[in-house]
Formats: structure tokens, sequence, C-alpha cells
């Protein structure tokens, strides 16, 4: 069986960019973005650059991330955001997760499975991040470690959910370091990223999932990583901080 999925190109833009570069960038990248047709675009500034990257997208197919939320509704949690805040301001997408969360935030596979939980009962669709550092990679751990992180995110995820799940392959040795995957590495863990959750859930659920690679996606590297069958797009930070360089990972061919 074959299930179309439809690619998505998100550029998480980290800590950067002030409201008024946010607004600079978002329409630098709709006039070179506006014609491509049959790709999911999605740009997650930081919290402070939501609602200027938001009327700025407004009439665009272009959708709307934060980089991450907090699991309770609302209440004394100096600091945090809430989903109904995030989808005030037009959110669609969140990232959960990220490497740089759970390496500098103290974020676990139970807090990851708490945010995932609260965007899904929220209606925010989850850009869930897994992936493994380079220690785990050489010692031969790759495959352990993904497993874990996916069964820890997405415990009590029912297969109707899972339809509005999206999961990020980002090996931690490849984000902003210039080193990226072969598309020959990143296809094995995509392929395991699947057959996990067809073990987890059912054929169809494996096979409508979409799962994106991130870790220094390049517009010289995006076609060949493209190009293998269970990669559906990327999810890129340093290339998307540029306008040309995203619209060329978007109009990958
Ligand atoms: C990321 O932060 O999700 C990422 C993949 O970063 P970069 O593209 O800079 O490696």
């Amino acid at each position: 069986m074959t299930t179309k999925r439809i690619p998505i190109i998100a550029g998480n833009w980290k800590m950067n960019k002030t409201a008024s570069e946010a607004r600079d960038l978002a329409t630098a990248i709709i006039l070179l973005v506006k014609n491509v047709k049959n790709r999911d675009v999605v740009l997650a500034p930081p919290f402070t650059s939501l609602q200027a990257v938001a009327e700025t997208i407004k009439k665009t197919d272009i959708a709307l991330a934060s980089q991450n939320l907090y699991w309770e509704d609302k209440g004394a949690y100096t600091g945090e955001i809430s989903a109904e805040m995030l989808l005030e301001l037009g959110c669609k997408y969140v990232i959960i997760g990220h490497s740089e969360r759970r390496q500098y935030f103290g974020e676990t596979d139970e807090t990851v499975n708490k945010r995932l939980r609260q965007a899904l009962n929220k209606g925010l669709l989850p850009i869930v991040c897994v992936g493994e550092t380079l220690d785990e990679r050489e010692s031969g751990k790759a495959n352990q470690v993904i497993k874990g992180q996916l069964k820890g995110a997405l415990k009590d995820v029912t297969a109707a959910e899972m339809e509005r799940v999206v999961v990020a392959y980002e090996p931690v040795w490849a984000i902003g370091t210039g080193k990226t995957a072969t598309p020959k590495q990143a296809q094995e863990i995509h392929q395991f990223i699947r057959a996990n959750i067809k073990a987890l859930y059912d054929d169809a659920t494996a096979a409508a999932l979409r799962i994106q690679y991130g870790g220094s996606v390049t517009p010289d590297n995006v076609s060949t990583l493209m190009a293998m069958p269970d990669i559906d797009g990327a999810l890129v930070g340093g290339a998307s901080l540029k306008p040309e360089s995203f619209a060329a990972l978007v109009k990958f061919t």
C-alpha cells in the first residue's frame, strides 16, 4: 500500500529574530515560496515573534508553529506558555522535545509526553523530536534510544490522534554542526521509526506518519535526503534564517 505524504518543511528559528526582524524574514520568505504547491511550509519563530509572523503570513498557506508549550491549561507557572495562548495567536503546530530542550532545559520523555498530550487535547499539531547523541550512535545504541523516546513520547496517544502527529528525527550530532546524516543513515532510522509506529499502532498509521529529518539540512543536501522513501520533510534550524536558503529547501526537487 502506498500512502501519499505531503512533504513538510519547517523552519525552527530558535532564539533568533526580534519581532521586527521576524516580520522581515517572513515577508521575504513569502515572496520566494508563494507559488510552491504540494508542500506544507511551517515557520516556528520565538514566542515573542509569533504575533508578528502570524500577521505577516495571514493571507498565505504558510503555517505558524511555536517551539514549545506547557502542559497545564493556565495558572501559576511563571515563564510558561499555554496551548490556548498559542491557538489565539494562530499557531497550528508546536515543536515538542527538541534536543536543545532535552539537553539544556531538563526535558524528559515524560515531560515530552505531557506536552504532546496537551497539544493533542487542545487541537495543536505536534512535531515531536527524537534523536541520538554521538556517543549513543558510536556505542551502537541509536535504535534503542529512539525506540525509548518514541515509546515515552507517545504514551497514551491513540491511533486516531497519531494522524495529527509529525515525528522529526534529529540526530543530536547533526544539529547546528554542519555534519549531516548521510541519506542512507537517515533513511535507516526513518524506516526504523516507521516500523516502531507499525508495532505500536498499525500499518495504516505507520504508512500515513510524516517523518521529518533535521540536522544541518541545506540547499546542497536536501534533495538527496528527500529522495529517501521514508523521509517526508525537514526540520531546519540554521538554513531557515536566510530567506533564500529556506526557500530553496521548500522548493527541493
Ligand atoms: C534544529 O534545530 O531543529 C536543526 C535541525 O538545526 P540545524 O538545521 O541548524 O542543524
